[in-house]
């Protein structure tokens, strides 16, 4: 598949076997909530829902995770998209405080899951060392010097680090598949290769009609938005929130030998720029390397793969002028649909009545949207204040391809800003 949003992805040949999904069935078409989206979001809130004693499907335009839940960098720590401090602005110190703390639930919710047994084949990992590309200034006690760094990477790029124990690694993949067999044994339907095009409002039945692409249709009394960066395909309040951003990553060939030699740590490795890197090394001794955003435009694999090879070099000169030397390069290149609204912030709650949203996590979703999903799941199941931290989020028009275009022009401002602040001296 030469479209880098459906690329053929590392976790694609390296993870757990898929369960079967739902089959359809004429009797067995009604239910209390439809989930449109098979993600991270929609997944949770199905499982959570279900629990609670309620009748769920979830329907999904491919296969579980596929979309950007499945081919993520695979990094969780706590956190939003947006910074504590851009929180506190929008939403004053109270508020702000209250959503940190969902954000810290999240990650422990997501921990304790793949400390369970059976998610032992996600290979989680603690740790991330966090790196600064600033002139060293950090009186930090805990912080690690340029010369300490040695002992984890060998690049002379990075000025300082901290690790981090609050963080871990994970398949994202064989996460997303392991809990939808959990879905599946808790009685929730699945359904895959289902496209919803159209949600219906009955005013005789008080429920919705959901069309789908295989021409059975479906009733449900509340459905939830659940569509991440892939909105659009069924029309929503939502598409006029979040704006489909794109992400990219590149695994590199076998590296038997040279990448330990350049990345001693098997922690997973970020650095503090507004618009910066995460990598990790993976089995097989291969790199995971994650970089960049786009809001326009599109580009071809090869384009991915030369734009990786750059990142890499401009980082680890010594690494790239191994592997090109070895005729070594990327293996895997593929990109993915973050939904970003205008402040960073996720839609999380009513577009209109039984009608939900639950999207919107941008680039930090592996603790926010389960947090955000099982607060959506207590307040569906009677619990009214349980999205309160929700509540104040403001749902601002992102005016489509202008949107788009202002997107851009803001990353390239952060870019800017980040590569002044390397050089700056202190
Ligand atoms: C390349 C990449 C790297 C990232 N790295 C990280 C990371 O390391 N750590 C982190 O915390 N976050 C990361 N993120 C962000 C994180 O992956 C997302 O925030 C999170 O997965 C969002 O989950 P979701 O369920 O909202 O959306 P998704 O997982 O995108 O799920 C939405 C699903 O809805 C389906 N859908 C859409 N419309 C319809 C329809 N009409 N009918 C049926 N189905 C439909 C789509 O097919 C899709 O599968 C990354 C994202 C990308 C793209």
């Amino acid at each position: 598949m030469s479209d880098p949003i459906y690329a053929q992805t590392w976790y694609d040949e390296n993870s757990i076997k898929s369960s079967k999904s739902s089959h359809f069935s004429e009797k067995l078409n009604r239910y209390d909530f439809a989930i449109i989206g098979g993600g991270l979001a929609g997944l949770v809130l199905s499982l959570k829902l279900s629990q609670g004693g309620a009748n769920v499907a979830v329907f999904e335009s491919k296969t579980i995770g596929s979309g950007a839940s499945g081919r993520n960098g695979g990094f969780c720590s706590a956190g939003w998209a947006a910074s504590p401090i851009k929180i506190r602005k929008l939403l004053g110190q109270e508020k702000a405080e209250l959503f940190e703390d969902l954000g810290v639930l999240g990650f422990e919710w997501m921990k304790k899951q793949v400390s369970k047994p059976r998610y032992q084949k996600v290979n989680a990992k603690i740790g991330e060392l966090n790196l600064s590309l600033a002139k060293f200034n950090n009186k930090d006690e805990s912080s690690l010097n340029a010369d300490n760094l040695k002992k984890y990477i060998l690049s002379s790029r990075y000025k300082s680090g901290l690790i981090n124990k609050n963080s871990f690694q994970f398949n994202p993949l064989s996460f997303m598949r392991i809990l939808m067999k959990e879905c599946l044994e808790n009685g929730v339907h699945i359904y895959e290769n289902c496209s919803v095009l159209k949600v219906e409002r009955s005013q005789v039945t008080n429920s919705f009609e959901l069309l789908t692409k295989k021409h059975q249709n479906f009733i449900a009394q509340r459905v939830i938005h659940a569509t991440g960066g892939y909105g659009g395909l069924c029309p929503s309040k939502l598409d006029k929130v979040l704006l489909p951003i794109k992400t990219f990553i590149a695994v590199t060939d076998p590296l038997p030998g040279t990448l330990k030699d350049h990345i001693h740590t098997e922690f997973m490795i970020s650095d503090n720029r507004r618009a910066g890197n995460y990598y990790r090394r993976l089995d097989g001794d291969r790199l995971l390397w994650g970089m960049g955003i786009s809001a326009v435009g599109s580009k071809s694999l090869s384009t991915i793969k030369r734009d990786a090879f750059k990142d890499l070099k401009s980082h680890f000169p010594n690494l790239a002028q191994e592997m090109s030397t070895s005729g070594l390069s990327f293996e895997y290149v593929w990109s993915g649909f973050m939904g970003y609204s205008r402040n960073f912030l996720p839609y999380v709650g009513e577009l209109s009545a039984n009608k939900y949203a639950l999207a919107g996590f941008g680039g930090h979703g592996m603790n926010t949207a389960p947090i955000s999903a099982i607060c959506l799941s207590d307040f569906l199941l009677g619990n009214k204040d349980s999205l309160d931290s929700f509540n104040g989020v403001r749902h601002l028009p992102h005016y489509g391809s202008f949107g788009k275009v202002a997107a851009e022009i803001v990353y390239k401002y952060l870019s800017l800003k980040d590569f002044i602040s390397e050089y700056r001296p202190i």
